[in-house]
């Protein structure tokens, strides 16, 4: 028998569509990612991209802030408690050219559904150096809650790149462990939210470093990562700075890849939505929602209101298809 809804994605978006699917008995199956070192250097372990970040100030119902791991723990369990199945593997191919659908996950098992709803959000993008590479795990990480408290950062510089919400809230994050954190930005303006960036620039450990671009990571085998050289984009000036980490907080990419090309996607690599005000897709039983197909918002409440839309369109599609 075919499962009648399967979600995958394991963020707001996905437990948010749970708990509507299993509270109108459609007996959701979500396959919220494998827990695989992969999945840790990508930033893709379940629970998604809250699971990695501190305190949460903006998700209504939480006047005092909330800590991401805990929020996203109460929607899992919210939407275990209706009944929801949860399985800890990732979705590795999808086939959309039929109905139903069918899904092969990385435990080799094969899943068939009748309706879909891809939740799978967005994972961190690096600089794409060479020596970045190299040095990940020695150094370079994507994500200073994962990484940051690790003894190789205590005490010591440390950069972080990027000047969006995530590379201010990173920054503060890190000034708990490290002496300094310099914040390379690519221009002289912060994109970062008014409060998040001025509590950055305020805060004494963090200097920023304007205009400028890591070159190259410095380090060797058996120290791992031991600086950077940044270049000034506007002086094309060079200098060294001695680091053993540097975290890369540039903004993230949408994770269709494993899609093959079945969904439409925009020209940024989001999911494209048939209706401004739905979460259809191209493929006909196939609904998106969160980050995975919001290039504007990406915002935790956002998501799981798309996840809702999401259950509420799929409940609708499946009863005019009389499943
Ligand atoms: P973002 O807003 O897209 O910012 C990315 C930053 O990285 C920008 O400053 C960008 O520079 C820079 N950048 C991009 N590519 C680069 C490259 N190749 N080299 C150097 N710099 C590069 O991404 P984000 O900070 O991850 O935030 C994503 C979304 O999540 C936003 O909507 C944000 O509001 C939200 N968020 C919210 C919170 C919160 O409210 N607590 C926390 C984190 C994130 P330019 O500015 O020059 O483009």
């Amino acid at each position: 028998m075919p499962e009648k809804l399967v979600i995958i994605g394991s963020g707001p978006a996905a437990w948010t569509a749970a708990i509507y699917a299993a509270r109108a008995n459609l007996n959701p199956v979500v396959y919220e990612g494998a827990i695989s070192e992969e999945n840790r250097l990508r930033g893709m372990l379940p629970l998604g991209q809250l699971n990695l970040t501190t305190e949460v100030e903006n998700f209504p119902g939480f006047p005092d802030g909330i800590m991401g791991p805990e929020l996203m723990l109460k929607m899992r369990e919210q939407a275990e408690r209706y009944g929801t199945k949860i399985i800890t593997e990732d979705v590795t191919s999808a086939d959309l050219s039929k109905r139903p659908f069918v899904l092969t996950d990385s435990a080799g098992a094969t899943v068939v559904a009748e309706s879909l709803i891809f939740s799978t959000g967005a994972s961190a993008n690096y600089l794409n150096l060479p020596s970045e590479s190299r040095f990940k795990n020695m150094g370079v990480s994507a994500c200073a809650v994962c990484d940051g408290a690790l003894p190789r950062f205590r005490n010591k510089p440390l950069i972080v790149v990027g000047g969006g919400d995530s590379a201010c809230e990173e920054g503060t994050y890190l000034t708990k462990f490290a002496s300094t954190v310099y914040l390379i930005h690519r221009r002289d303006t912060l994109r970062a939210s008014k409060v998040m960036a001025d509590r950055a620039l305020a805060n004494p450990k963090i200097v920023p470093v304007w205009n400028s671009a890591v070159e190259e990571v410095l380090g060797d085998d058996e120290r791992g990562m031991t600086g950077v050289r940044v270049r000034n984009l506007k002086t094309g000036e060079t200098q060294t700075i001695d680091a053993p980490g540097m975290f890369v907080a540039i903004g993230h990419t949408p994770n269709t890849k494993f899609l093959n090309g079945q969904l439409e996607l925009d020209d940024k690599g989001f999911v494209t939505l048939k209706d401004a005000f739905k979460t259809t897709t191209s493929v006909e039983g196939v609904f998106a929602a969160g980050d995975v197909a919001d290039s504007v918002y990406k915002q935790a409440v956002t998501a799981a209101g798309m996840g809702c839309k999401a259950a509420l369109d799929a409940e609708r599609w499946l009863a005019a298809h009389e499943h």
